[in-house]
């Protein structure tokens, strides 16, 4: 390994990340409305035409990804059998769903990604496993627990309003649906709205384009599982973003086109994958409740603390492991906050330096080379686990073209400008990612209005409260579920999940076994859980010495109310979980209000 200097290796950081600064952050990138709505439709499964529905259930979810199915599965194993699905997708999945393109693969170990694998049955076919696995394991979910009876898909909510008269809530479709629930929750998911990066002339281009989440099989020839795109051979592509999208389909893509043309903002760092299969003699040896060992294995060790095995050791939990043996080799053992620090940072620095290393081991071209080795910390932006994508650029029809962090310049009807030099293209795909922290509503694609008409985008005008990350004041019978305001553990977002799905299930059994009509934080308790979590100030991202991304708000100071929004349990994602089992056990449901219609 190279030796490291650390300071010129901050400086070096600094200088990349100022080189990317752009006032307008997060306003840079493009919504996907009006002439560009065309790049959300549903390319998977065709609408069926069906009445529009007027009834009413228990429990209505509206998004059917993990957070659906495992809400859906929770209710169903408390007893809570009337439960609908609403899903704007042809069938379950969510992200899983809507991202088919090719070599889409999950990150995080799928012995704790996979959620409910002891009670489907379902042995993973290897240590990471490919989208079709995951998208077909949402759909055994979603048998197992028949959540499929009572589904509607292909139905995007457009309203949801609390009837205060009846103590429903009213759910309205672009379908002509006018539903009743007594309960609702919200799943609609932290990266689900796709986004198009913002370059002059993206409107102008004549040829074809489509945003990787919504791959156009059709065009490319091949398919989700792996087969060649063969209906590139003759076509000159672009691709706009190198993210972990980008990682995962350009070793598919650069064997099949005519030319391939990669337009890079920022690299990505590329750790190695060293994926295996699973050995079904092995997996026959795990005994009962193993998953939850596995995911709590995972989660200590992943955020810090210690263990005497690491279970799953995987890239999330090596980069702890360094951390922690960085520690452990202090004479005298030094357990504070700064030696922390040092250690963090040392293991980083040896860490990115293995990265960039590897860059040069495996890209034949110096230019090529040098061009995607990231310069930032690991974790400043979404790390990623490849071991074809840099073999990638050593096939002859690739091309890296660099646009040493400023973007690609404009795009014209045949092509894309990028320092005065034009790439003439027949199609051009944007692996541009997903809108963060713009408003729920804008995000979801409807207004959720609670009591006395009130709005939650009004309601979180200057920030986002609730309590748990579930509950807000104003909106009885409402569950939000997604990490925030909780554990927040974002290397394994099915966990949260499936915890989420635990207290709710646990909250609404609560509620009709005391005949209550409505479940409400009240006011003081959602304030004191906000004071707790700003008190406490863990958040996720928002470093300003990164490099620019959604991990840290495009590189731009966040407000108060974009913080709240990304806060997590002040001692972190395990003692998250463990309050919130023994909150929900105890029978109490403190700072919840469960009462009889008022009369
Ligand atoms: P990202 O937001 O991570 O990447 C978008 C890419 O577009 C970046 O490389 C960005 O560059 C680039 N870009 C934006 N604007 C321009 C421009 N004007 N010119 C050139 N390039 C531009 O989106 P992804 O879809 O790749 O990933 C989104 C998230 O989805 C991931 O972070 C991850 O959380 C998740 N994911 C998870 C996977 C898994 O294994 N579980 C697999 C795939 C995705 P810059 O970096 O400079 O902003």
């Amino acid at each position: 390994m190279p030796a490291i200097d650390p300071v010129a290796l901050r400086e070096k950081y600094l200088a990349e990340r100022d080189k990317r600064l752009r006032v307008d952050g997060n306003e840079q990138y493009i919504e996907l409305k009006g002439q560009f709505a065309k790049y959300l439709e549903d390319p998977y499964v065709p609408q069926v035409e069906r009445e529009p529905r007027t009834d009413e259930v228990t429990f209505a979810f509206i998004g059917g990804g993990f957070s659906g199915l495992l809400a859906g599965a929770k209710l169903k194993q408390a007893g809570i059998d009337d439960v609908r699905i609403i899903e704007k997708a042809g069938d379950f999945g969510g992200t899983w769903y809507w991202n088919r393109y090719p070599g889409a693969q999950c990150d995080t170990a799928a012995f704790v990604y996979m959620p409910l694998l002891e009670e489907t049955g379902h042995m993973p076919t290897e240590k990471y496993v490919k989208g079709p696995e995951i998208l077909e394991h949402c759909r055994r979910i979603a048998e197992h627990f028949d959540l499929y009876d009572n589904a509607l898909m292909s139905t995007e909510v457009t309203g949801l309003t609390w009837d205060d008269a009846t103590c429903r809530w009213i759910i309205r479709t672009n379908r002509g649906d006018e539903m009743r629930a007594r309960f609702v929750a919200m799943g609609t998911g932290p990266l689900h709205r796709p986004k198009l990066p913002g370059i002059p002339g993206l409107d102008t281009f004549a040829g074809h384009s489509f945003h990787t989440s919504r791959w156009d099989y059709d065009y490319t020839g091949g398919d989700p599982a792996g087969a060649p795109l063969d209906r590139l051979g003759d076509k000159r592509v672009g691709i706009i973003g190198t993210g972990a999208t980008s990682v995962q389909c350009i070793p598919h893509l650069a064997p099949a086109c005519g030319e391939l043309f990669v337009f890079q903002r920022t690299p990505s760092s590329i750790d190695v994958r060293n994926n295996h299969p699973i050995d079904p003699d092995w997996f026959d040896t795990l005994q009962p409740g193993w998953q939850q060992e596995w995911l709590d294995n995972f989660t200590l060790l992943q955020t810090g603390g210690m263990a005497e095995r690491d279970l799953v050791q995987d890239g999330w939990t090596d980069i702890s492991q360094r951390i922690r043996d960085k520690l452990l080799a202090n004479e005298p053992l030094e357990l504070t906050p700064e030696a922390f620090e040092r250690a963090y940072h040392d293991s980083d620095d040896e860490k990115m330096t293995e990265i960039r290393a590897r860059v040069d081991d495996v890209v034949a071209d110096r230019t090529t080379a040098d061009a995607l080795k990231p310069w930032y910390r690991q974790l400043c932006k979404r790390p990623c686990f490849h071991d074809e994508y840099l073999e990638a650029f050593n096939e002859p029809g690739t091309h890296l073209v660099d646009t040493d962090g400023q973007g690609v310049e404009r795009i014209d009807e045949t092509g894309v400008w990028v320092d005065g030099t034009h790439y003439e293209l027949d199609c051009l795909i944007y692996a541009s990612g997903f809108e963060v922290g713009t408003e729920y509503a804008r995000r979801s694609g409807f207004e959720t209005v609670g009591r006395g008409g009130v709005t939650l985008s009004d309601y979180w005008a200057d920030g986002m409260t609730t309590l748990h990350g579930i509950h807000m004041h104003g909106f009885p019978n409402l569950f939000m579920v997604q990490p925030a305001h909780g554990a927040n553990l974002i290397s394994n977002i099915p966990h949260n999940l499936v915890e989420r799905g635990n207290t709710i299930a646990a909250i609404v059994r609560h509620a009709l076994d005391v005949g209550a009509d409505e479940v409400e934080v009240t006011a003081e308790a959602e304030q004191a859980w906000m004071e707790r979590l700003e008190a406490g100030g863990r958040r996720f991202g928002n470093q300003p010495d990164c490099t620019p991304g959604y991990y840290n708000n495009e590189g731009q100071t966040p407000t108060r109310a974009r913080l709240l929004g990304t806060l997590g349990f002040p001692e972190g994602p395990v003692a998250y979980f463990e309050y919130i089992d023994r909150w929900r056990s105890t029978g109490d449901f403190d700072g919840l209000d469960f009462r009889p219609a008022p009369r």
